[in-house]
């Protein structure tokens, strides 16, 4: 098992990543203040991992009351409708303010539950266990949580960290191909904009990441999450550096918007984005045509798209980044990498380059 320490004051809390964690309810039980425990999970998971953590729980400690709530699989319903379902279920229960909420499955669930814990009488103990790759490396790390609105992603939430999160690396084996590849774009995202040594060691075993290598998918997570951690201590509420997370998601949510989302996942959006952003800072001088290469090599390794959909045109991209959230006073922002390693918040006053980019990306 590997593990790091997230350092928010009060609010830290531990991360520990490796096979077979969702056993271990000597792990978690230091988490569980009172006796009462909600898991929420979906439809989805609940046949491959519920039964394993509910188990291990009750064998532990036999007088803990632990109730089930188990929700739609999809991002259809991370909503406020289906956020109730888990509110309904703790005052059925007649759960209190001890209660702890435990969040098993992917970023969906993850993002629910603990919007459900921030909210439920003012504020209850969650619990992570991420099931997916991008869950285990962004997601549960960092205290963003919420719902969507039918005007927008994400427009409802809090932020509200957990107490623990465990990632168990053995659930990536029932991932769909699509969801793994999808979560290490986000993986690749912390080697570019932070730490070139970890991108030069992806390099060499994304393959056997790709096929499921158990420790060496877990030296990944940690490495992620501690790149993830370290921004976030410093910026915990996005007001600086966190920023610097979002290399490639300005053209990758462009993607997303314009092509409805479900079509492209999340993860694939962005390695498209940060095959952007690689071109647009080569054009810019930054980086080298060999860095370049380099970086598209690296996410086509990951089975991830380089080039954006051909449907999309110049004028779409403009038109879905001049609405992201970086830009200020009408002026486009962009995360850009100064060097492979090393990313930088810019703000475009000159468009040429990023027009030429992008045509050249949808010849
Ligand atoms: P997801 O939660 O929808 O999971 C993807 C799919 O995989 C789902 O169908 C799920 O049921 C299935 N699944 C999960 N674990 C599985 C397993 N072990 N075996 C088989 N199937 C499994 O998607 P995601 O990519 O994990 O998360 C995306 C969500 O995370 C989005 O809603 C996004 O907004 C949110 N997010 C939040 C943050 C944050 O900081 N809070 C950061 C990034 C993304
Ligand atoms: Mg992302």
């Amino acid at each position: 098992m590997l593990s790091l320490h997230l350092d928010l004051g009060e609010r830290s809390y531990s991360i520990h990543i490796g096979a077979e964690l969702l056993q271990r309810a000597d792990l978690l039980l230091p988490h569980i203040h009172g006796q009462q425990v909600l898991i929420v999970t979906n439809t989805t998971i609940a046949p491959l991992y519920l039964n394993t953590v509910r188990t291990a729980l009750q064998q532990a400690k036999p007088e803990l009351k632990i109730e089930e709530c188990i929700l739609p699989d999809g991002e259809a319903y991370k909503d406020l409708r289906h956020l109730e379902l888990i509110w309904d279920r703790l005052l059925e229960a007649g759960f209190n303010r001890r209660a702890t909420l435990i969040a098993l499955g992917g970023g969906v669930i993850g993002d629910m539950t603990g919007f459900a814990a921030a909210c439920y009488q003012r504020g209850v103990n969650f619990i992570q266990l991420p099931t997916t790759l991008l869950s285990q490396v962004d997601s549960s790390v960092g205290g963003k949580t919420g719902v969507n609105h039918p005007l927008g992603k994400n427009m409802l939430g809090a932020f509200w960290q957990p107490k623990l999160v465990l990632a168990d690396t053995l659930t990536l084996q029932t991932l769909p191909p699509r969801e793994l590849a999808a979560g290490m774009a986000e993986v690749i995202k912390y080697g570019l904009l932070g730490d070139l040594d970890f991108l030069e060691w992806l390099e060499v075993q994304l393959p056997k990441l790709m096929q499921g290598d158990q420790r060496l998918l877990a030296e990944a997570i940690v490495r992620s999450c501690r790149c993830k951690a370290q921004i976030v201590a410093q910026d915990e509420r996005e007001g600086g550096v966190r920023a610097l997370l979002n290399l490639g998601h300005t053209f990758g949510h462009a993607i997303e918007t314009e092509m409805g989302y479900g079509e492209w996942l999340h993860g694939e959006a962005v390695g498209c984005g940060m095959a952007l952003a690689a071109d647009l800072s080569q054009r810019l001088g930054w980086i080298s045509s060999a860095d370049l290469e380099r970086t598209k090599a690296l996410l086509q390794a990951a089975q991830l798209p380089i080039l954006p959909p051909p449907s999309m045109t110049v004028d779409a991209f403009l038109r879905a980044m001049a609405v992201d959230k970086k830009n200020i006073d009408g002026e486009l922002r962009l995360v850009l990498l100064r060097r492979l390693g090393q990313a930088e918040l810019v703000t475009l006053t000159a468009h040429d380059h990023l027009h030429a980019c992008l045509a050249s990306a949808l010849e």
